[in-house]
């Protein structure tokens, strides 16, 4: 376009001229000569470049605006003018924070540029392409439909919805976003979705959704829709966000909340959902609802004797046997440790009850092997009854509970119903645990020493300690009683300590006072056996009192010897070692098994008391004792009978060749001064005498 210096807007008036023209349009026009020097420049080129015209005019550009030399348009403005050819470019001018579009002509005196202000368009540009960046990038599907009016359907997907879907864009434009919930069309938050889209709002709805290749995707979907210039919606926005890793975590999480991690039963938690569910339904169709309460019978012992791993296999066992037993829409969960819970709900018969505990007491009673053992573990079940024993959750589990101790104390592998006398005995169980932590304490503990003699020659060759409570208002208590509760509530271990010391400083005071009586037998609980300090504390015990090893026996029983071999036989020999007696007591009752007899490093046998108690006028318990004797001769052990109360007893253990007697014909326990004078006087002396002449 010609220009002309000459013909500026000040100069020329009343007609239009061309200069008027340029000066009326709304973009920036600046003509240069071929020395690049300006020749015109319009009212807007003027307001921008923020001079007048008549202090540019005759002026190099370049010189004016160094910054432009080396630019994009500096070389396009030059390709221009040299090459005689018009040139279009887009620049941004940092001084003037402006996008602009240039339009150079060439003509002979140079140059006519325009410059158009596209800083809106450029900005509008970037954002859209952002945006759609944006789109592309974003890891959440996104599909967009068209609106009712075109069944909303898909007009565009994301690469995230090909990733997440696995179906490309061309298979799913076109089609109505329904495709993804294949044949699983009954979801109850599709009926939220159809709600949010017929009324035009945004929302949120978790959606089960399938993939091409079939699998199931939680999907959720937030949709909002896209309204035109006059608020019309004439598209969806649908934004998929793969929610299937979370939802199977939570699932997960709440699987862990409801269930035993071990036997992947319900855990208590769940159990009280479940037994309260039970209740409700066996009571609207007026049936009745077993809660049975089973505890493994001698589990520490496995798990102790065995290590925990064998005791985690025992309980995994335990577990899916009980599944097996009971209906599938019964409930089996794990209590804690070895304590189950089972509910068998709407039932109309309790025979049917009954059933079900004799085939859980007899299928628990099958040994099993574990780690190469033999191990065999029993149950005791406890059941309540609803509602006849009870009609709450607490109530039921409760007396289940106290049912199950009932079973426990008529011998174990047993199963009891609840009867209302027995919650008694279970509180009056637990003031006593809780009166004994306090006996430690208070000093009602003492031991009382029945002595041990030659079967033969009746001599004195030790005594056995046995432990007493004196409650200042009980009286008396058995040991029979709180041993149990001792040993289930762990102080057996301060009390067993107690009573070895105490055995040991009584037995060493009577050697210093210069008399003989053989050894102290003191008996041993399993949890103390299985400490891994006893053979230290043992060591520090006979230190402090001055007592030589030879003269202390422990007592331990057959059922603490079970289980893991190797451990039992390195406890035992390291005591052995030390120079310390062993026999095993209540012989004949527990697991016998040659085997370990040979192995371990025993001193001698008590013949349990059991078999003496009819002898010799029971043939059978006569052959068993006689059995007895002569397997532990065999074997190079001692043997010793318990329980002797009569002289015919004590006649028949001399001929069958058992070595040592105790029992009240010798003498009932003693306590300390009276086991002294017992020894000093050489009391046993007196019996000798008899059966000698006899
Ligand atoms: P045990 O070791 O078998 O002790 C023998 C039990 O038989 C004692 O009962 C004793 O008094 C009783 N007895 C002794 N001679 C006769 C007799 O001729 N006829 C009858 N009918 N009974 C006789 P006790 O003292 O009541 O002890 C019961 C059980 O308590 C003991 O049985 C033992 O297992 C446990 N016990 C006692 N003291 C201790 C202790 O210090 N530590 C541990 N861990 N347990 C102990
Ligand atoms: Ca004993
Ligand atoms: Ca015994």
């Amino acid at each position: 376009m010609p220009s002309d210096s000459e013909t500026g807007p000040d100069r020329i008036a009343g007609t239009l001229q061309p200069g008027q023209i340029l000066e009326s349009i709304s973009d920036a026009f600046v003509a240069v000569d071929r020395e690049w020097r300006f020749t015109y420049l319009n009212a807007k080129a003027q307001q921008v470049f923020g001079m007048k015209a008549r202090r540019l005019l005759g002026r190099c550009c370049w010189d004016l605006f160094p910054e432009g030399v080396r630019t994009q348009g500096y070389r396009r403005l030059h390709e221009a003018m040299s090459e005689g050819k018009p040139v279009r470019y887009l620049e941004y001018s940092l001084r003037f924070a402006i996008w602009y579009e240039v339009d150079a002509y060439p003509h002979a005196d140079g140059l006519s540029i325009y410059f158009r202000d596209v800083t809106e368009r450029v900005a509008a540009e970037q954002k859209l392409r952002l945006h759609e960046r944006a789109l592309e990038a974003t890891v959440n599907a996104v599909v967009i439909t068209t609106g009712r009016r075109h069944q909303y359907s898909i007009v565009h997907v994301n690469p995230a919805f090909e990733r997440i879907t696995g179906y490309t864009a061309a298979d799913a434009i076109g089609k109505n976003c329904r495709f993804l919930q294949g044949e699983d069309t009954r979801q109850p938050e599709l009926a939220i979705l159809r709600a949010l889209l017929s009324a035009q709002q945004e929302g949120r709805v978790t959606l089960r959704n399938y993939r091409k290749d079939g699998s199931l995707f939680y999907n959720e979907l937030h949709v909002s829709p896209v309204r035109n210039a006059k608020g019309h919606v004439t598209h969806f926005v649908g934004v998929l966000n793969d929610i299937t890793e979370t939802r199977r975590y939570q699932e997960e999480l709440e699987h862990h909340v409801n269930h035993d991690a071990l036997t992947g039963l319900a855990n208590r938690h769940l159990l009280q959902d479940r037994l309260q569910q039970a209740l409700f339904r066996s009571g609207r169709r007026e049936l009745q609802c077993a809660v049975m309460f089973l505890d493994l019978d001698h589990f520490k012992l496995v798990n102790d004797g065995l290590g925990h791993h064998a005791g985690d296999v025992l309980l995994k066992n335990v577990a899916s046997e009980l599944i097996t037993i009971l209906r599938p829409e019964d409930t089996v969960a794990r209590f804690g440790g070895d304590e189950f819970v089972l509910i068998a709900s709407e039932v109309d018969d309790l025979t049917d009850v009954t059933d079900i505990a004799e085939r859980i007491v007899s299928r628990l009673s099958v040994p099993v092997i574990i780690e190469n053992q033999e191990i065999s573990v029993s149950a005791s079940l406890g059941i309540a009854i609803f509602p006849l024993d009870g009609e709450s959750v607490e109530e039921l589990l409760k007396n289940a509970d106290a049912a199950m101790y009932h079973a426990k104390e008529r011998g174990r592998n047993t199963y009891s119903f609840y009867r209302k006398e027995m919650n008694n005995s279970i509180s009056e169980q637990f003031q006593l645990k809780s009166k004994l932590a306090k006996a430690v304490e208070q000093g009602e503990l003492l031991l009382h020493y029945q002595p041990q003699a030659a079967s033969s020659s009746v001599a004195l060759v030790g005594f056995e300690a046995l432990i007493r409570w004196e409650h200042p208002d009980l009286g008396r208590i058995s040991p029979d009683r709180f041993i149990p509760l001792a040993e289930d509530s762990g102080l057996i271990v301060p009390i067993g300590e107690w009573v070895l010391l105490t055995a040991c400083q009584f037995a060493a005071g009577l050697r210093n006072e210069g008399e003989e009586f053989g050894r102290v037998a003191v008996n041993l609980s399993a949890r103390q056996f299985y400490q891994a300090t006893l053979a230290k504390s043992i060591e520090r015990i006979l230190d402090r009192t001055g007592l030589p090893p030879q003269c202390l026996e422990l007592e331990i029983t057959e059922s603490m010897m079970m289980g893991n071999t190797e451990r039992v036989l390195s406890i035992l020999s390291e005591l052995k070692e030390m120079g310390i007696q062993l026999a095993v007591d209540d012989f004949g009752t527990g697991y016998s098994s040659l085997g370990y007899l040979r192995r371990f490093p025993i001193d001698r046998l008590k013949i349990d008391r059991s078999f003496i108690d009819d002898v010799p006028s029971s043939q059978h318990d006569a052959t068993i004792t006689r059995a007895i004797i002569s397997l532990a001769h065999n074997l190079g052990l001692g043997v010793i009978a318990e329980g002797v109360e009569t002289r015919a007893q004590l006649d028949f253990l001399a001929q069958n060749g058992c070595d040592e007697i105790q029992g009240y014909l010798l003498s009932k326990p003693l306590d300390e001064s009276d086991m002294r004078e017992f020894v000093t006087s050489n009391l046993s002396s007196v019996l000798a005498v008899a059966p000698l002449r006899h």
